[in-house]
C-alpha cells in the first residue's frame, strides 16, 4: 500500500478546478493500484479510514510489536492509536521511507545537514540572513512583491516562498484581508499544536539497557510497551495531563558519531510523544515533573541512567516554537490527518502551494506531503513556483 502512496508524495496534488487534470490523476492512481493486483485497491479502501490499533489487533499478538508500530503511526500527531484514519499514517510513514532512503542520521548530527544546505545555497549565489524576522509581506496591486523585515528593511522579489506555517503566512504576514472568509476559518482550524517534547541528556558513560545487545546502542530505541500505554498517554495529553509512564523515542547519536561528545561520554536525544500542548497554569511549573517521569520510566530499562546524567535540557512545544520558530512546536505545522492531505492540505484552495496572492507560495511542512526532514514540500513547491511565476 505504501508503494501506491509513495509516488504521490513527490507530486503536486491535482487541480480540483480542472476536471481533466483531476480525471487524469484518478486514472493514474487507479492504474497503479490495478498493476499491483486486484485486491490492493480493496485493501487500501478498507485500511484508509481504519484505526491503526484496530488493524494491529487483527494482524499481531505481541504487545511490543503493536506498540512500536502504533508509536510510529501516531508520532508527531495528536491522535491516539484508536483514532480513525491512523492506519493511513502508518502507510504514509512507510511511503516516505520508500521515497527517500529511510530514517538516517547525518554524520555530525542534524546540524551537519543544515550546514550542507546552507553551503549549497551560498554556492548558488544565495544569501542567508539568520535571526532576521519577517514582519509582513509586501503586497502591491494584488501581488506579493517582497518582504518587510521587523527592522523595517524591505526586500523586493518576483517570487516569495514561505516555509512558515500556512496560518501564520496567510493570516499574519500576508494579512487576513487577502484571504477569503471561508479560507480564514480553514486556516485557523489548521493551527499548529505540537504534542511532542524533546529532552537532551549528557551522560558520563554509555548507558546499559537491560537485554539490549551492545551493537544496538546506535539504533533507534522505542519505549512504547503496548497499544494500551499509547492510548492512555494520548488520552492524558488530550485532557491536559502529563503521562504517568511516558512513551518515547531514544537516539544515542554519539554512538555512531563520537565527535558529538567528549571521549567516553554520550548524548541521548529523546522525543517524548503524547504530551499536552498546553498545561494548566503554563508549562513552567510542569517541566521538571515531565523530566522526572521520563527519567523514572527510562530507569526501568537503563537502571544507571540517573547516575550517568551530567546535564540535560527539555524543550516543550512552546520552547520549540520560541527557540526554533516551528509554529506551535508542531511537527507538521498543522495536524497530518486523512482529511488534511493532498488536495486538502493545508486548505482546499492552497493545496498546490499557490496562494490567492500571485507571487506568494507555500513551501513548508504545512503543505503536501507534510513534515519531517524530507525536503519534499519545498522541492515540489519550488517546481510549481518556477513554472508558474507570479501570475
Ligand atoms: C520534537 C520534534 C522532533 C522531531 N523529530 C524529527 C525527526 O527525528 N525526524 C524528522 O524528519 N522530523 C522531525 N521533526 C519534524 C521536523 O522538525 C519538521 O517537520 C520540519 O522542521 C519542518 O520543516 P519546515 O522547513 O517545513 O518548517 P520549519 O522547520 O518550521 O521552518 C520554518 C522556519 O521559518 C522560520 N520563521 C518562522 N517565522 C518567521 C518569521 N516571521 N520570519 C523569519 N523566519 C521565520 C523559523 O524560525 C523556521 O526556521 C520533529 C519535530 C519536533 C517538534
Amino acid at each position: 500500500l505504501a508503494g501506491l502512496v509513495a509516488p504521490l508524495l513527490g507530486e503536486r496534488p491535482p487541480e480540483l478546478a480542472d476536471p481533466d487534470a483531476f480525471r487524469r490523476f484518478l486514472r493514474r492512481s487507479v492504474w497503479r493500484a490495478m498493476l499491483k493486483g486486484g485486491s490492493t485497491m480493496q485493501s487500501l479502501l478498507r485500511v484508509l479510514p481504519e484505526a491503526i490499533g484496530d488493524r494491529l489487533d487483527v494482524e499481531f499478538e505481541s504487545p511490543l510489536l503493536k506498540g512500536a508500530l502504533a508509536f510510529d503511526a501516531t508520532l508527531g500527531g495528536a491522535e491516539g492509536p484508536y483514532a480513525p484514519g491512523t492506519s493511513f499514517r502508518a502507510i504514509l510513514r512507510e511511503a516516505t521511507r520508500l521515497q527517500g532512503q529511510g530514517a538516517c542520521l547525518p554524520a555530525g548530527g542534524m546540524g551537519a545537514l543544515a550546514d550542507a544546505l546552507a553551503a549549497a545555497i551560498v554556492a548558488s549565489g544565495g544569501e542567508i540572513r539568520l535571526d532576521t524576522e519577517v514582519s509582513r509581506f509586501l503586497v502591491e496591486e494584488g501581488k506579493a512583491t517582497g518582504i518587510v523585515l521587523s527592522s523595517g528593511v524591505e526586500i523586493r522579489a518576483p517570487l516569495v516562498l514561505s516555509a512558515i506555517s500556512p496560518s501564520v503566512t496567510m493570516l499574519e504576514l500576508a494579512g487576513a484581508r487577502h484571504v477569503e472568509t471561508g479560507d480564514i476559518h480553514e486556516l485557523r482550524n489548521f493551527s499548529p499544536r505540537g504534542t511532542a517534547a524533546k529532552i537532551n541528556l549528557a551522560l558520563d558513560r554509555l548507558p546499559q539497557f537491560t537485554g539490549l545487545a551492545p551493537e544496538l546502542h546506535g539504533a533507534r530505541l522505542l519505549i512504547a510497551p503496548s497499544l494500551a500505554e499509547l492510548d492512555e498517554t494520548s488520552l492524558a495529553a488530550q485532557n491536559g495531563d502529563l503521562p504517568l509512564e511516558p512513551v518515547m523515542e531514544l537516539l544515542l547519536p554519539s554512538v555512531a558519531d563520537p565527535s558529538l561528545a567528549p571521549e567516553g561520554q554520550h548524548v541521548i536525544s529523546i522525543i517524548v510523544h503524547n504530551i499536552p500542548h498546553e498545561m494548566e497554569g503554563g508549562w513552567e511549573t510542569h517541566r521538571e515533573a515531565l523530566v522526572q517521569r521520563v527519567i523514572r520510566t527510562l530507569g526501568g530499562y537503563a537502571p544507571e541512567i540517573a547516575d550517568a546524567m551530567i546535564a540535560g535540557e527539555i524543550l516543550t512545544p512552546h520552547d520549540i516554537e520560541r527557540k526554533y520558530g516551528l509554529a506551535g512546536g508542531d511537527w507538521h505545522q498543522g495536524d497530518i490527518r486523512l482529511d488534511r492531505l493532498l488536495v486538502s492540505r493545508p486548505a482546499p484552495g492552497y493545496s498546490r502551494y499557490r496562494t490567492p496572492l500571485p507571487g506568494l507560495w507555500l513551501c513548508g511542512a504545512g503543505s503536501h506531503p507534510g513534515g519531517g526532514v524530507t525536503g519534499l514540500p519545498g522541492w515540489v513547491a519550488a517546481g510549481a513556483a518556477l513554472e508558474r511565476g507570479n501570475t
